[in-house]
């Protein structure tokens, strides 16, 4: 990693594409709400183009989209330290795409594992999934980003992104900041409650805003093996631990560890810690979720600003680039 400047420019997106799970909060939202706390310019925004990739429902993107801003503001992200956006608001990302289109080898995009592993299924693929980490790349480039907070599944993508901007930058100038991936080790990738990452796309979430008898019964199908409580069992090789984890301090991972490998904990006791856990974890972003519901106007507004704020440093930088390339300003 290279030197982090005092200030640094940070972006990251979420797709509307389905509702917020532990994956998302961990893996991403958390470490937004640092960086914002860290006084760095941050620039956070839905990513509704790119979840037409998985959703071809516009009344359900529509209502997801609007859903999923204010599940931001409700878990913290503060609308005065952070600009928070729709991707659609910028409609320049999809320009800075197609200019970024013309400079990248068909090669890199085929490498990429979102595309190649449909491929390999055999599932048909289209265009919108190929081409996925180029508009990435816009949305990334277009805010002149040092720092990505996102998950492991995305680690890829930025190096893409650092490709293109590369590649870009060779033909015609430094133009481009070409960014990093911040990717926390302990939260890179949450488990889903079947054990392959979790996803909303996957239907094996733990989702944050979902009614509490909701949020119970999935903490609840959680897979475990079929070992007895009496057993002593390795909590390293426990989906239930993995997820117990991120709530829990050193010590608390050191006691619940030690419970684990002891014998005489069931599987039951666990769920329950975890069920505890995000209740009072998410108890207050819940009920601020709830307040939200009746403002609509509060978080359009919220939205507003934001996309006036991210369009004042990304408008420049695409004039630039048009300039560059040879498209004329208008
Ligand atoms: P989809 O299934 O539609 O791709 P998703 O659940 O993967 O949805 P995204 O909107 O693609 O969510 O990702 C938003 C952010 O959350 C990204 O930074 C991604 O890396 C991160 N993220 C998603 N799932 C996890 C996970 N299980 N663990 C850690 N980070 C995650
Ligand atoms: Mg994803």
């Amino acid at each position: 990693m290279t030197q982090a400047p005092e200030k640094m420019v940070i972006v990251s997106g979420i797709q509307p594409s389905g509702n917020l799970h532990l994956g998302n909060y961990f893996g991403a939202v958390q470490q937004f709400i640092q960086f914002h706390e860290g006084g760095h310019a941050c620039y956070y925004f839905l990513a509704n183009y790119h979840a037409l990739t998985s959703l071809r429902d516009g009344q359900r993107l529509l209502n997801l989209t609007r859903s999923t801003a204010a599940d931001y503001i409700a878990l913290g992200l503060d609308p005065g330290r952070c600009s928070i956006y729709l991707q659609s608001d910028m409609p320049e990302v999809c320009e800075l795409q197609w200019l970024l289109t013309t400079v990248t080898p068909m090669g890199l995009l085929e490498r990429c594992h979102a595309f190649k592993d449909k491929a390999q299924q055999g599932i048909p693929s289209d265009h919108g999934l190929f081409a996925y980490p180029v508009l990435m790349a816009a949305d990334i480039l277009i805010v002149s980003a040092n720092r990505v907070p996102v998950g492991q599944d995305q680690k890829q993508h930025i190096e893409v992104t650092r490709d293109i901007a590369q590649y870009f930058n060779n033909v015609y100038g430094d133009l481009l900041t070409i960014p990093e991936a911040f990717i926390p080790e302990s939260v890179a990738t949450v488990p889903g409650r079947d054990g392959r990452k979790m996803s909303k796309s996957y239907n094996n979430t733990i989702e944050l805003f979902a009614k509490e008898e909701e949020v119970r019964q999935q903490i609840y199908s959680i897979v475990t093996d079929s070992a007895s409580v009496a057993e002593p069992k390795d909590p390293e090789k426990s989906m239930l631990y993995a997820i117990l984890k991120l709530f829990c301090n050193l010590e608390e991972q050191a006691y619940w560890q030690d419970r684990f490998r002891s014998g005489g904990l069931g599987y039951r006791e666990v769920k329950q810690a975890i069920f505890d856990r995000f209740m009072e974890k998410f108890g207050p972003a819940r009920d601020r979720r709830k307040e939200l519901e009746s403002q609509p106007e509060y978080v359009d507004e919220i939205l507003k600003r934001g996309v006036d704020q991210a369009r004042k440093v990304a408008l420049p930088l695409v004039r630039k680039v048009r300039e560059a390339v040879g498209i004329p300003n208008n």
